[in-house]
């Protein structure tokens, strides 16, 4: 086996996926003592998919790592923070207004002789009529959010938040950021269209393109959805998540704000007739979006009904109709080649993972890039763990469906017996019927980044709350509910408004 050192890497693709990876291997692999030429090749006239506007908190680790500045990083995309997600409309209504709940990043660590959501649940017994909603009771977070808080004080260092958060950004402005990071940091462009993909022996030998043949160790496809070189190696390599996951169309609508109206620093999620409707506030302007099963309504009808839901107030900048592929590739890496970012798989952005994805794949790359032709074991190991981060997800999104009690139509009747496609998922949602979710239930899976303390805000926010008899005195209830609820105080009164903090930054 050929152990040689890596010399040279081809990106093709020039969409996030393809910007963070040469961004990520040129930091990682281009210092004094070990230079490897990293070229990414993009068409102009394909362009980017230019959304994914939303994080989770992890984000901010990739960013740091790469000696971003995050006010810069924040200015140049017209960013604005996220402490989470409000999600509304996903069960029947209760006294007739829309059910709600609050799903934030944080991990509250519990303070006393029970965890914090065993304390909440035993409240709420002891206290029938006056239950308050989980999110509510245990975050930090949920307190920002009401109040259109950030999660930075006055005094805290880039990328540190009395919360964890993710960001709101522009996806166009973020790729051409990276790339200016990428390029400075040496990284070769070739503006080119790709026209052929040679293969011989299982591996790509070069890749063909109106302005000339690249020649490569390894190629990486960023090719968005087609995933044009990783199909050039192997067919039957895509495993799909319809079945279970229906919502493969999105129709994404810009629109301006009104006069005086401030930027949230959450995600809403809105449930509709046939999918969810997305609202993330950027500083200029609001993206909007309907993630819809295309099986069940057509472009017109989904735009319309986006329409009627968003309200005729604000003015429309671009309307956009997507397809998707729900699901992702058996093999992310296959030969020479590694599938990232849409080409290797997507789940609908109910919690904004895209970008993680490829950031985890990115990181993966790290451990597993480690020679100019890496083994079979290699490919392996890293194709077991990227199914698992996908698989992961795949339950966790689930999860946000099968849970509801909604029966208007057809879709929310599917909606509510999904996990029947996941016996796993099941079994646990049996087993937390009768205890809380914690971390040993889920500790075999490959958490993408979704932990027991996530699972606990979408099962405990859709009342799928377990009956538990612990006898845990009525005073250690009290502390520890009471504790929360300082703490929360203590995060109000610390963090700078959201709008107070986008302020600060745009002075700097
Ligand atoms: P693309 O942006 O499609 O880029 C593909 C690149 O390949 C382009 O540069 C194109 O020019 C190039 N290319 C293609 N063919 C050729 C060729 N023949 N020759 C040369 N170059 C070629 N993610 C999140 O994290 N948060 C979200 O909130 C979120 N929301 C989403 C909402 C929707 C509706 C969708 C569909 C996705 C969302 N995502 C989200 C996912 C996110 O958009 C993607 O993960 C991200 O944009 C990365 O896309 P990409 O770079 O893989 O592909």
């Amino acid at each position: 086996m050929n152990n040689s050192p890596l010399k040279s890497i081809t990106i093709v693709g020039g969409g996030s996926t393809g910007w963070m990876t040469a961004l990520y291997l040129s930091k990682l692999y281009n210092h004094s003592s070990n230079i490897i030429d990293i070229r990414l090749i993009e068409s102009k006239e394909i362009g980017i998919i230019g959304v994914g506007e939303a994080t989770v908190h992890s984000l901010r680790f990739f960013f740091a790592a790469m000696g971003l500045d995050e006010n810069e990083l924040l200015r140049e995309t017209n960013a604005t923070l996220k402490t989470g997600i409000l999600f509304r409309n996903w069960m029947k209504p209760v006294d007739g207004k829309m059910h709600e709940y609050f799903h934030p990043f944080e991990q509250q660590k519990p303070s006393g002789k029970i965890d914090n959501a065993s304390a909440w649940i035993l409240n709420n017994q002891i206290n029938e009529s006056n239950s308050t909603p989980f999110a509510e009771a245990t975050s930090l977070s949920f307190s920002l959010m009401q109040n259109n808080l950030s999660p930075k004080t006055q005094y805290l260092n880039q990328y540190q938040g009395i919360v964890p958060y993710g960001y709101h950004l522009d996806a166009t402005l973020m790729a051409a950021f990276l790339k200016r990071k990428a390029t400075q940091a040496g990284v070769e462009h070739v503006e080119a269209n790709v026209t052929d993909v040679l293969v011989n022996d299982g591996n790509i030998t070069e890749v063909v393109t109106d302005q000339g043949s690249f020649k490569s160790d390894i190629f990486i496809d960023c090719t968005g959805f087609k995933g044009l070189l990783i199909q050039s190696l192997k067919n039957d390599n895509w495993q799909s998540f319809e079945t279970e996951l229906p919502c493969n169309k999105a129709v994404a609508m810009q629109r301006e704000y009104l006069p005086h109206q401030l930027p949230r620093a959450y995600t809403t999620a809105t449930a509709l007739s046939h999918g969810w409707a997305w609202e993330i506030d950027l500083t200029n302007r609001q993206g909007t979006g309907y993630v819809y099963d295309g099986n069940s309504l057509t472009r017109e009808q989904a735009e319309a009904e986006l329409k009627a839901y968003l309200g005729d107030e604000q003015e429309i900048i671009r309307t956009v109709h997507l397809d998707m592929k729900i699901g992702c590739r058996r093999e992310f890496w296959v030969g020479n080649c590694i599938a990232m970012g849409l080409a290797g798989g997507f789940i609908e952005p109910l919690e904004s993972t895209g970008l993680h994805l490829i950031n985890l794949g990115a990181r993966l790359l790290a451990t597993h890039l480690t020679s100019s032709n890496p083994s079979q074991a290699i490919r392996t190991s890293y194709n077991t763990a990227m199914n698992g981060l996908y698989t992961d997800l795949r339950q966790f999104i689930v999860l946000h469906y099968c849970l509801t009690d909604r029966d208007d139509n057809e879709f929310w009747q599917k909606a509510a017996q999904s996990s029947a496609f996941i016996p796993a998922l099941e079994q646990k949602m049996t087993l937390w019927k009768d205890k809380v979710c914690e971390y040993v239930d889920l500790a075999n899976g490959y958490s993408s980044v979704f932990t027991d303390e996530n699972y606990r805000y979408v099962l405990y926010g859709m009342q799928h709350i377990p009956e538990i008899h612990i006898p845990c005195p009525k005073t250690e209830i009290s502390r520890i509910l009471d504790n929360l609820k300082t703490q929360q105080f203590r995060a109000k009164e610390q963090s700078l408004s959201h709008q107070e903090f986008l302020a600060k930054i745009k002075k700097n």
